[in-house]
């Protein structure tokens, strides 16, 4: 075994051994900017205690979402160890998740250290938060004889109502089985998996974790997805709504708060005397992200895309199950906020597959936390269908829509003190301007739709 030369403190020594015991040779220090999506330099095993100490520059320049002044710097990669993953597909390499640093300090526009800062403050308060994240998402495949270029994997009959179509499934176990068989591997624990209700999409879910590794995990989740689909032969795509017309992939947030000594969950009450199993910390929490939730929608669902998933119809199967009223409510799916059966955790259904999951669950986290300390109060939970009332009817309940557009999400996002106090003043710039410009680049291109509709029209 190579003994490596840089290395200060037994710790990554013994990490070093593993790794090389395991035939790990390359190491990316990843972290991600604005988009949550993996970037990094790759380092050779014999550099690992450079690595952890922080080697790995990249300038800033080269990060989207970076702000202007520190877009002449160099940031630096400081993996995490305990975020250390061998790929599954190719077992040479590992990857670890990143803090970034700039200029000798932790960079506080990095978004891992955004989420970090918040749950820094819930430790204080005696939390630890966990989050479990459900991945939705297609899997396809290129082909120039299809209509947009692209088509399902299984070249069977659209059924109306897809989800949980078992023969569907089937022709979708190759890539499947190999991608479950991977998480299980790195002992993520995968407890379903199914077909959804779009066509060629699924649903795979798995353990929850403390919100930092959830995050790593999810970031990680989406590039294994494409990774292995791509191996045989298709891709994966998170984009929240490829077709119109069937439902869009969510990235539901199951949260709770634990003892962050005892590890014991605070959001469970077997005698909640509002029948959902939730303590009075857990609507407290809920509370605090129904007061924030149209700021919130902004960073758990930021793209254009992410509103043609935030409607009412757009499912084949009635419902899009994608809800857009601020309003929590038992085990109900039509409500943006649900408490799933048996209690003990709130399930934020606005979050999609697209989300930069660490800047999401740091500002649902922080919203949570200012309804626990102002000891706030969301009401009664609503058991009804909340998509069979009309807009009107839920004016009156005090119910508002959740924004409409990226356009609108960044207006709530920039209204919102809270946004700031959580992102910092520099990348909350530079996110709101980057959004921005995603939305007018939007208004400004001319679609099919409008081709459709005018062109031969008038
Ligand atoms: N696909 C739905 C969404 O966009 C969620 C369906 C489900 O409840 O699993 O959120
Ligand atoms: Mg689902």
């Amino acid at each position: 075994m190579e003994r490596v030369m840089d290395i200060a403190n037994p710790e990554t020594q013994e990490l070093s051994d593993k790794l090389q015991a395991d035939g790990v040779k390359y190491m990316f220090a990843s972290y991600v900017d604005l988009h949550g999506v993996s970037k990094g330099k790759v380092v050779p095993i014999s550099h690992l205690g450079r690595m952890m100490s922080g080697s790995e520059l990249c300038t800033g320049a080269a990060l989207e979402g970076v702000p202007q002044e520190v877009s002449e710097e160099e940031v630096a990669s400081h993996p995490d160890a305990a975020s250390c993953i061998v790929l599954p597909w190719r077992k040479e390499v590992a990857w670890f998740a990143s803090d970034l640093w700039c200029k000798g300090e932790p960079f506080d526009a990095c978004s891992r250290n955004i989420l970090k800062r918040v749950t820094a403050q819930a430790s204080d308060m005696g939390f630890t938060f966990n989050l479990g994240m459900e991945a939705e998402f297609f899997v396809l495949k290129d082909d120039p004889a299809a209509a947009r270029g692209f088509r399902p994997v299984s070249d069977r009959k659209h059924l109306e109502k897809p989800a949980y179509d078992v023969a569907r499934m089937l022709d979708n176990m190759g890539w499947m089985t190999e991608l479950v068989g991977a998480m299980n591997g790195l002992g993520w624990d995968v407890y379903s998996f199914d077909h959804e209700d779009g066509i060629g999409q699924f649903e795979v879910d798995f353990k929850y974790f403390d919100v930092v590794s959830m995050a790593d995990r999810y970031v990680f989740f989406r590039m294994m997805a494409h990774e292995i689909a791509r191996k045989h032969g298709h891709f994966a795509t998170f984009m929240p709504k490829p077709y119109a017309d069937r439902a869009g992939s969510g990235a539901h947030f199951n949260m709770s708060l634990a003892d962050k000594a005892t590890g014991k969950n605070l959001f469970a009450d077997a005698n909640d005397p509002r029948g959902c199993g939730l303590s009075q910390l857990g609507y407290q929490f809920i509370a605090g992200v129904l007061k924030h939730l149209p700021a919130i929608c902004a960073a758990v669902a930021p793209t254009v895309n992410s509103y043609k998933r935030l409607v009412l119809k757009g499912s084949m199967s009635g419902f899009t199950w994608a809800p857009i009223w601020a309003c929590y409510g038992n085990n109900n799916r039509t409500n943006t906020l649900r408490i799933p059966l048996g209690g003990g955790r709130v399930e934020l259904r606005a979050a999609d597959s697209s989300c930069n999951p660490y800047l999401g669950a740091a500002l649902v986290l922080a919203a949570g936390l200012e309804g626990i300390a102002q000891g706030a109060d969301p009401g009664d939970p609503h058991t009804e269908n909340m998509y069979l009332k009309s807009e009107a009817e839920l004016k009156t309940l005090g119910i508002q829509r959740l924004p409409r557009t990226l356009g609108e999400a960044i207006d709530a996002f920039a209204a919102d003190p809270l946004t700031e106090k959580v992102f910092g003043a520099s990348m909350h710039t530079a996110w709101i301007d980057y959004k921005r410009d995603e939305w007018i680049s939007y208004l400004n291109h001319v679609s099919d739709w409008e081709h459709d509709r005018y062109l031969k029209f008038f």
